[in-house]
């Protein structure tokens, strides 16, 4: 078991102490990387697993709403993704997650994401595997044809009863009629108010529980199931790639510096250095949609 300490698994932007992960790789972590040495690391891997972040997403147009003027009218997004507001103010956090479902409705996959999906399923012919464990919570991965996608933030695209507990895809637009036109992001809207039994509910027989997205809000422990299938592939993996995230929310900020620990090549593809660089073989610089595609290109040595 890799995360051993189950209390640091709560979505947070905790400092985790860095003494533990200190390695024999701190030494060879370089700022730029050769591209033509991760090609040849790239070459002989078999399983891959690719954590994605924000940034990713960023490309494609979604905002994160967690840098200082990236507000949504006066919030950031811990400010409104966390238990308490939920239940403070159910129908403002419903707007905000209302106008970020509308957004990545319309939004289509960046070049990373294709990028991404091309390589699983170019590699899954020969026999060797790519996962993407991602923090994203559009559906971008997906569209972009990945199969094999842990989704460890939950997703915009679903939604939680309260209630019952029921989980189900929901991607209609917008998702119910009090929420139409609402979560306009500007500073100087005011909120909508929405009385709570006008907010989405549920379904489920005679259930009529409050909806929320399904998510994992900052403060919030991240599904099991899932963070048991990510430490097998954390396990399993040869080559890891970090993309577009700044690596500063936990546990996923963890991820990447796990595996190195193991000896496992880890690659950083993101627009900037991060808290975690030091601890990785590779660190590529720029925007993932142009670094990626170079990186996961085929091969002179495959053969399909
Ligand atoms: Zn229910």
């Amino acid at each position: 078991m890799l995360l051993q300490n189950r209390a640091v698994i709560a979505l947070g932007l905790r400092i985790f102490s860095t003494n533990v992960l200190k390695g024999p790789l701190m030494d060879t972590a370089r700022q730029v990387s050769d591209m033509s040495e991760f090609r040849k690391v790239f070459s002989k891997a078999k399983h891959i697993a690719i954590i994605t972040g924000a940034g990713v997403s960023a490309e494609s147009g979604v905002p994160t709403f967690r840098g200082e003027h990236e507000k949504w009218r006066k919030w950031q997004s811990q400010d409104l993704a966390s238990p308490e507001a939920f239940s403070r103010t159910p129908s403002r956090v419903w707007e905000f997650y209302h106008y970020r479902r509308e957004l990545a409705l319309n939004r289509k996959p960046s070049a990373a994401h294709l990028a991404i999906a091309e390589c699983e399923a170019r590699l899954k012919k020969q026999g060797r595997s790519v996962v993407v464990i991602t923090q994203c919570t559009d559906d971008l991965h997906r569209q972009a044809g990945s199969k094999h996608l842990l989704k460890i933030h939950g997703s915009l695209m679903e939604t939680r009863c309260v209630s019952c507990g029921h989980v189900a895809v929901n991607k209609r637009s917008p998702i119910c009629a009090a929420l139409k036109d609402k979560g306009a992001p500007d500073a100087d809207v005011a909120d909508a108010q929405i009385p709570v039994d006008k907010l989405p509910r549920c379904g489920e027989r005679d259930c009529r529980g409050l909806l929320r997205p399904n998510v994992v809000f900052f403060g919030e422990t991240m599904d099991s199931h899932i963070l048991t299938k990510v430490e097998e592939q954390m396990e399993t993996c040869d080559l890891c790639l970090v993309v577009g995230t700044s690596s500063i929310v936990y546990p996923a900020a963890m991820f990447g510096p796990q595996i190195a620990s193991r000896g496992v090549p880890v690659a950083e593809f993101n627009t900037n250095t991060t808290p975690k660089t030091e601890y990785f073989t590779f660190h590529f610089q720029g925007p993932c949609g142009t670094t990626l595609p170079q990186a996961l290109a085929q091969h002179e040595s495959e053969s399909i």
